[in-house]
């Protein structure tokens, strides 16, 4: 019996840690990266990298972001089971340096596991859990905005597989 608590606890524990934990700490209004604008549609979701820096936090992110005061930032900031959303998805976001990217794309950032910019299966396991949050639309790389090698690891075949993966392929 006790050896029967034991494990259900074990699974729950894992279960718990393995499970999106979605915080909202919006960018507050006026910051230089506020583009004060709505996203009237959502037509599809950009995924990013946040460059070769697998230490960084979400919040180091954002912080960056907001400090930094440029005109740049994502909806959502992802590490492991870590999200953190920066605006509501009705706004618009400079992220995929075009303006149709950014009128019409809502932008995922993730913190890679490796310089080489690999992202860990659990944070492929809550990129999921996100896209299941958000609407059905295509699901494609700032790369396929304007070239830029961003997200680094998965600018060739690996996309697919990443896809896959995501349960959108
Ligand atoms: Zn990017």
């Amino acid at each position: 019996m006790l050896l029967l608590k034991l494990l259900k606890l074990l699974f729950t524990r894992s279960k718990k840690q393995e499970t999106m934990n979605l915080v909202q700490k919006f960018i507050p209004d006026g910051t230089p990266c506020d583009t004060k604008k709505k996203l009237e549609k959502i037509e599809s979701i950009t995924i990013h990298w946040t460059g070769p820096y697998p230490g960084q936090s979400p919040s180091d992110v954002r912080d960056w972001w907001v400090n930094s005061k440029g005109e740049a930032s994502a909806h959502f900031i992802v590490k492991d089971s870590e999200v953190l959303q920066c605006w509501p998805t009705n706004k618009v976001a400079w992220h995929a340096g075009c303006k149709q990217g950014n009128d019409t794309s809502v932008g995922i950032e993730v913190i890679p596991m490796n310089v080489e910019g690999e992202f860990s299966k659990l944070s492929i396991k809550t990129l999921r859990q996100l896209l299941d949050t958000l609407p059905l639309v295509p699901i494609i790389r700032h790369y396929d905005w304007t070239g830029k090698e961003c997200p680094k690891y998965y600018c060739n075949s690996r996309w697919e597989q990443l896809l896959k993966e995501l349960g959108r392929l």
